[in-house]
């Protein structure tokens, strides 16, 4: 059972499974399968997927839910997307144990179905090329004209897709299609192509075989073989679903899946097709399949979303029949909500103005406890050192501030965060007159952040001592387009200069509190005042920890839009 199956709102996938349960149809079963094609990585939109079919079965009792890949079109497949596919799963929380699947473990009993359907003068062996297939197939208003090659004999089209199989013709050469109806207002049912030639290795077959079955003679069979109850998909496939049906119709498989569509993902700032991600990397626009910037799981994760986050998403986008675009705001929050639960709370300048402290003794270093977490002191402390040479946000001072601005300025008192009261006294400069160092005095009397005298500051900084800052790399991540919209069908052509030149920067002399010396791979992090980071699992900085910035405390895209 999932951890909220007993709160999970109902959709209408569920009530057509409730129903059939209340119907003993399935005898009770609840199986579902998620089948990716493994020609890329899983992205946010798979992840909708994956939530609901494997969500569906931990909810229903002995409810089962299959991997399996749709492994039919060896030309973009790879083994590396196997793997990758896997992991992610696991990595979301899903198990299906003993049920991972291929499409292509079935091939030899495609191929015997496919016998079954010509021998049925229900399929035939077709010689025509792709182009006068098409010139015949008709048009949503016109029907389709049938093949000179339609009522080949039994025999004939026998012997031709026996040779098919044995490697006799080219690809292009012959094809086998179903018969149904050049004539149906439904352009899938006009004579659908069921076996193509292929002459290349396949990832799990190797040369055996150089006909490949087509994705909806494949899906519905593989449904079946597997006694698939619910075969859950996109909306795009629901003019396919009376081929689906008419497979099943004509063949001797022991289980009748019902297929059921709902909308597909589609987040704002965002593409989520898997040909789109491929090209950003292949472009090199983006630094490999898991930039963090990319929507993908490795990317996201990579990123410091962390699985719960993107689960609590999918249950609270909902299911529908029309499709929508959710704001990717929303995704945000659920990685803020999440983060904000879990995270250590450390100080972290990332662009910093030096601080000398003139009245705090030379060489001195004063340890000053401070809590990882405001309200959880299950979350432990740690000590902060102190010294005279301190690093704050440059950010956090301004030379000449106006009224509303409570952070540090000339002749202004700040507090610095689990330290002290500093006023800042003098500036210093250099050549080209930027600000290089700051000259301030501490109250030694307002440790810990208050004044005897009861006198008030506005503002709290975060600082980290110079002396023992760890120094390093914190990257900065934000949307990868600055357009809502660029997978829209307006930008088919245009998409990539949507592309944000600001989605990723680097801050190269970040000063971190020093218990970050420690943090692991993968390990998230509130910075206070700044944002979420998490380690990068894969890059380092002269042997130490790179930050990313998973999210923003708040969202500044939202208010950008506001102003
Ligand atoms: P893409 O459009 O990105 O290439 P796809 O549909 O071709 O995706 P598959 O590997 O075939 O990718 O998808 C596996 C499963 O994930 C399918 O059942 C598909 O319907 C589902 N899926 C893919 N994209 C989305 C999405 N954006 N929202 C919800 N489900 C999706
Ligand atoms: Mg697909």
């Amino acid at each position: 059972m999932s951890e909220n199956s007993k709160l999970e709102p109902s959709n209408f996938i569920r009530n057509i499974i409730n129903d059939d349960l209340k119907n003993n149809k399935n005898d009770g079963r609840v199986h579902t399968r998620f089948p990716p094609e493994p020609n890329g990585y899983l992205h946010i939109g798979h992840a909708k997927s994956i939530c609901l079919n494997f969500g569906l079965a931990e909810d229903y009792e002995g409810g089962l839910c299959n991997l399996r890949f749709d492994d039919t079109n060896p030309e973009k497949e790879d083994v590396e997307y196997t793997d990758s596919i896997q992991a992610d799963v696991k990595w979301l929380g899903f198990d299906w144990a003993d049920r991972l699947f291929y499409a292509s473990d079935y091939f030899e009993q495609l191929y015997e179905y496919a016998v079954i359907l010509i021998k049925d003068s229900k399929a035939y062996v077709d010689d025509l090329s792709y182009d006068e297939m098409r010139a015949l197939r008709g048009t949503l208003t016109e029907p389709g004209k049938p093949s000179p090659h339609r009522d080949r004999s039994v025999e004939e089209n026998l012997d031709l897709f026996k040779r098919m199989r044995a490697g006799e013709f080219v690809p292009g050469e012959r094809i086998l299609r179903a018969k149904i109806d050049m004539a149906s207002p439904n352009m899938n049912m006009r004579d659908p192509a069921i076996y193509r030639i292929r002459k290349v290795i396949h990832h799990k077959t190797g040369d055996e075989w150089c006909v490949y079955p087509m994705y909806d003679y494949t899906h519905c069979i593989s449904d079946a073989l597997e006694g698939i109850t619910h075969s859950l998909c996109t909306l795009e496939f629901e003019d396919h679903r009376p081929l689906y049906d008419w497979f099943l119709e004509q063949l001797p498989v022991k289980c009748h899946p019902q297929q059921i569509e709902f909308a597909r993902l589609n987040l704002n700032y965002t593409v989520t097709s898997k040909r789109k991600l491929n090209e950003l990397v292949t472009e090199g626009l983006v630094l490999g399949w898991d930039d963090p910037r990319m929507p993908t799981i490795v990317g996201m994760r990579r990123r410091g979303y962390t699985p719960e986050s993107i689960r609590d998403f999918c249950n609270r986008i909902g299911l529908t029949k029309t499709d929508t675009i959710i704001d990717v705001g929303v995704l945000e929050n659920c990685v803020r909500e999440d983060l904000d639960k879990r995270t250590r709370r450390v100080l972290a300048v990332l662009n910093p103005l030096k601080v000398v402290i003139e009245n705090f003794p030379e060489g001195e270093v004063e340890y000053l406890d401070a809590p990882y977490h405001p309200n959880n002191p299950d979350m432990g402390q740690r000590s902060l050192p102190f010294s005279k040479e301190i690093y704050i946000e440059q950010d956090d001072f301004m030379e000449d501030p106006p009224k509303k601005f409570f952070r540090l300025g000339p002749g202004r008192e700040v507090r610095l965060r689990y330290a002290y009261f500093i006023t800042c006294n003098e500036i210093i400069k250099n050549d080209a007159g930027e600000v290089i160092e700051l000259r301030c005095t501490y109250d030694p009397e307002t440790k810990g952040g208050n004044a005897p005298d009861g006198r008030k500051v506005k503002g709290t900084i975060h600082w980290v001592s110079a002396e023992h800052a760890l120094k390093t790399q914190v990257r900065l991540y934000d949307r990868l387009f600055n357009d809502p919209k660029p997978d829209s069908k307006k930008h088919e052509k245009d998409w990539k200069s949507f592309i944000n030149p600001e989605s990723i920067s680097t801050c190269d002399s970040a000063c971190l509190e020093p218990s970050l010396v420690d943090a692991k791979t993968e390990e998230c992090f509130q910075f206070e005042r700044t944002g979420y980071f998490n380690v990068d699992s894969k890059d380092n900085f002269n042997g130490k920890p790179i930050f990313n910035r998973t999210v923003t405390l708040r969202d500044s895209w939202a208010k950008q839009k506001n102003r």
